[in-house]
């Protein structure tokens, strides 16, 4: 579209942007800091804490209250480093999905930020874009807004700057043609931010995952409540030591507290979105990591995915000559005829890479350059099943060019042919279909006066002949075909062609089922039952419309598939919104399919789609296994505490808040940072994908966690009655009970690295967290039991080298027991 506008210079933007500010919109004040400060005293771990120290200070054990208020500052300190970590990873992706703006500024069009957009700005929208801020028609091309989000009408309305309504608001988005418009409100002064409707807000609801887990904090948390409470009275009418009582209570609250859960799962889902969005993933909403490893179908487009999308003219039929010819050899009259017909048949200012070869083919072989005499004075968008689209264009001499191309079968349609024409132009279409050709028809029409009929289809066309255009596949994409089919993920094809053409380039990638499609109109005649078992068994599905491709996803949900789905149109939206994960490509993508999508590829690459699943699995399985050691851990912490007071052991506390503080601050760390770094297990790619319903953990999954951690617990109470048996002073007793608690810990750090394949091999896994956690925790350990002030605050006494040994054995074979499981499992697989 030619223009004069030159908008706005540099000063006038800043002296608007002055004025008005950025285009934001604005709902709550965020204050990161004091929010973060505010959920930390939320935490029941540090309110607990806050409690012990302060009994501690009136019972004048100054050292212990420190102590405790220093691992209070701890906790906090680790807290708010795992939020602003989480919370840096997720802005990143925000400025990734932050929409751009295309203004014309000093006369020039440039790509901006959607918020640096000023009032007075000239934006340039065109059709996929979704509109980002409020403004009147200065000038518009057979364009139409969908304004759904504002009035709920679903269909997309026509205007001009003529119409009654002559603004384009915020939030809505263009559906066909392109304007140039004069911002009139920014932020929340458009009337999409009067409303108040927050797009954001929609993003918070709670996954299942979510969901799973915070309900088993809480039941854990109840729990909590009510041994605490049971200790307390239990020890009360023991001793009637108000403060004694309750700190004992306390401790053994505190170990019950699984906080470390709640925290991994942002943790992992946070630093998993930025580890995507590091190979070029952007995940917009963290419910897309969970789902991510249990897709067990992509739908995939041709054109773009499959293929190259680097369309060559590479062959011509005509039909008055009915013969197929090498667009490199034509120079005949009706060959140029056909060219120059597709090429105004396209739009003036080409996007399409089949009408940007079209141009370019043109230029070559044409000896007068007609494009700059002949204006368009209409145009009829593609559309229509099969789709076509018209343009009409006039010079001064008031002489027209009326020139369709489209689906081959559309232009037949509207075209008068004879059944031999017809035939042998079926006959061409095939010839070239099979040998992967994208085939596009060409007419041409005469129209007289200025009441263009509403549809290009009422025009009487003459069909000229036939385009093809050669679009290789990508290279990789037969390895990417074999890497879903190992890892059990179907792959379909849902594509606007043919299905010779299909069928042809399905061939040539080594495509399983490629020899078998349906049409989207045959689809859309089907009942439900066969629809059902259609999806299933078809792999290709051909001249595909938004409609067809919407029902085929459904489909494939009523089967209990995990859908994943590509789309780049305009008319994508809706489907890849029903699609559990909607993919949309970042360069060849419409603004309108990246925001339907929950992923998108910022590359085009599908082989990320790989790698995409196979993060999700790895996260996924990472998270269990850290959940698992968490459970595992936290048993015989429990059970350590509560069995000698319970059941008036010799030494009933063995361990006091200080103890258990302790054993939480290695274990919080260990279970989000070790096994978030874990690398990928060498089989996760070549197992099926997991059930989507299946809950988060099974009963032999938890089974297996809690034997481990009775296992522990057994072999650190053997320990403490052995101690007994010894006469071992109490101290002597709680620091082998200790070390019995901290080698496990090691050991089932490194054991539960895998549930399947040895120690020995997770060795070999690549975390360099490992063996800094070991090293730091084995430190520590050294420091309390070696440094006399350490040893006497802790109530610990140095050990001699037999009972270190002793007790670190004890710590190691309650654990290393699981290694033979493993091993028969590996080898019944
Ligand atoms: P794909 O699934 O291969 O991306 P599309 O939905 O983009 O297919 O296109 C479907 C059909 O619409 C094409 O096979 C072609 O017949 C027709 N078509 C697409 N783009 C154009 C265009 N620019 N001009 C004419 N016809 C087109
Ligand atoms: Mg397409």
């Amino acid at each position: 579209m030619p223009t004069n506008i030159s908008g706005l210079n540099d000063a006038e933007v800043l002296l608007a942007r002055k004025k008005h500010g950025q285009n934001k919109l604005n709902y709550k004040k965020e204050n990161g800091f004091i929010d973060a400060i505010k959920s930390i005293l939320k935490e029941p771990m540090v309110l607990l804490l806050l409690i012990a120290s302060i009994i501690y200070f009136i019972s004048g054990e100054t050292g212990d209250a420190i102590f405790l208020a220093a691992a209070i500052l701890l906790v906090s300190f680790i807290s708010l480093y795992q939020d602003a970590r989480s919370r840096n990873a997720l802005e990143k992706l925000k400025n990734f999905t932050e929409p751009n703006a295309k203004v014309i500024r000093n006369g020039e069009m440039l790509e901006i930020k959607s918020e640096e957009l000023v009032i007075g700005d000239s934006l340039v929208i065109e059709e996929g874009i979704a509109i980002a801020a409020d403004g009147v028609i200065v000038r518009s091309n057979d364009f139409s807004v969908n304004e759904s989000i504002l009035t709920g009408e679903s269909l997309s309305v026509f205007k001009d700057k003529t119409s009654i309504d002559n603004s384009v608001y915020l939030g809505s988005t263009v559906a066909s043609g392109l304007a140039i418009v004069t911002v009139t409100h920014i932020g929340n002064e458009t009337k999409l931010g009067k409303i108040g409707t927050s797009l954001e807000g929609i993003q918070d609801e709670k996954t299942p995952l979510e969901v799973q887990i915070s309900d088993f904090v809480k039941k854990m948390v109840i729990a909590g409540a009510i041994v605490f409470l049971i200790v307390w009275a239990i020890n009360f009418f023991k001793t009637y030591d108000l403060l004694d009582s309750l700190l004992k209570a306390l401790t053994l609250a505190m170990s019950i507290l699984p906080e470390e859960i709640p925290v991994a799962f942002t943790t992992f889902m946070a630093l998993g979105a930025w580890r995507l969005m590091k190979l070029g993933i952007v995940v917009k909403q963290m419910k897309t990591v969970e789902t991510l490893g249990s897709a067990t179908v992509i739908c995939t487009d041709k054109t773009g995915t499959l293929t190259e999308n680097r369309m060559s003219l590479a062959k011509l039929y005509l039909l008055d000559a009915n013969n197929i010819s090498d667009t490199a050899k034509a120079n005949k009259e009706n060959e140029l005829a056909l060219i120059r017909i597709g090429m105004f048949a396209s739009e003036p200012i080409p996007f399409d890479p089949m009408e940007v070869a079209l141009h370019q083919v043109y230029e070559q072989k044409s000896k007068i350059d007609e494009r700059p005499d002949f204006k368009m004075i209409h145009e009829y968008p593609l559309g229509g099943k099969p789709p076509m689209m018209t343009h009409l264009f006039a010079n001064k001499k008031g002489e027209r060019i009326i020139a369709a191309k489209g689906a081959p079968e559309a232009i037949i349609q509207v075209s008068n042919l004879d059944e031999t024409e017809k035939k042998q132009i079926q006959l061409a279409i095939i010839t070239l279909a099979k040998d992967g050709y994208r085939v596009l028809g060409v007419g041409r029409s005469n129209f007289e006066g200025d009441d263009f009929p509403k549809k290009q289809q009422e025009y009487d066309f003459q069909f000229l002949g036939l385009l093809a255009f050669y679009d290789p596949p990508k290279d990789n994409i037969p390895k990417v075909l074999e890497d879903f089919a190992t890892a059990g993920i179907d792959v379909k094809i849902i594509t606007g062609d043919n299905a010779e053409t299909t069928a042809a380039i399905a061939k040539q990638i080594k495509f399983k089922g490629y020899e078998k499609s349906i049409s989207g109109d045959e689809l859309m005649t089907l009942n439900e039952a066969d629809l059902k078992a259609c999806v299933m068994n078809t792999n290709v599905f051909t001249r595909m419309f938004p409609e067809a491709k919407l029902k085929i996803i459904n489909a494939l949900k009523a089967n209990n598939q995990v859908v994943a789905m590509t789309g780049d149109g305009v008319n994508d939206g809706p489907a890849l919104k029903a699609a559990h994960i909607g993919i949309a490509m970042g360069k060849k993508g419409t603004e309108i399919a990246k925001q339907a999508a929950s992923l998108i590829l910022l590359e085009d690459d599908l082989s990320k789609m790989v790698d995409a699943i196979a993060m999700g699995r790895k996260i996924y399985t990472n998270l269990k296994k850290a959940i698992q050691y968490v459970i595992s851990i936290h048993i015989p912490i429990i059970l350590t505490v509560f069995i000698p007071l319970a059941l008036g052991w010799v030494f009933p506390n063995i361990f006091s808040p200080v103890h258990i503080i302790f054993l939480e601050l290695i274990m919080g760390p260990t279970c989000s940072i070790i096994y978030e770094n874990e690398p990928m297990e060498r089989n996760t790619m070549q197992k099926k994908p997991r059930a989507l319903s299946s809950t988060f953990f099974n009963s032999k999954e938890l089974g297996t966690s809690v034997i481990q951690g009775l296992a522990i617990t057994l072999g650190a109470l053997l320990t403490y009655q052995y101690a007994v048996k010894q006469g071992y002073s109490e101290a002597e007793t709680r620091t082998m009970t200790f070390v019995v608690l901290i080698v496990a810990n090691i050991f089932l750090t490194l054991g539960n690295r895998s549930f399947y394949y040895s120690i020995l091999t997770t060795l070999k896994y690549k975390n360099r967290m490992v063996l800094w956690m070991i090293a730091l925790t084995l430190f520590i350990m050294a420091l309390l039991l070696f440094v006399k002030p350490l040893t006497t605050f802790f109530e610990f006494e140095s050990l001699s080298i037999n009972q270190l040994f002793l007790a670190s054995l004890m710590g190691f074979l309650s654990v290393i027991w699981y290694e033979v499981v493993k091993w028969r499992k590996r080898r019944e697989s």
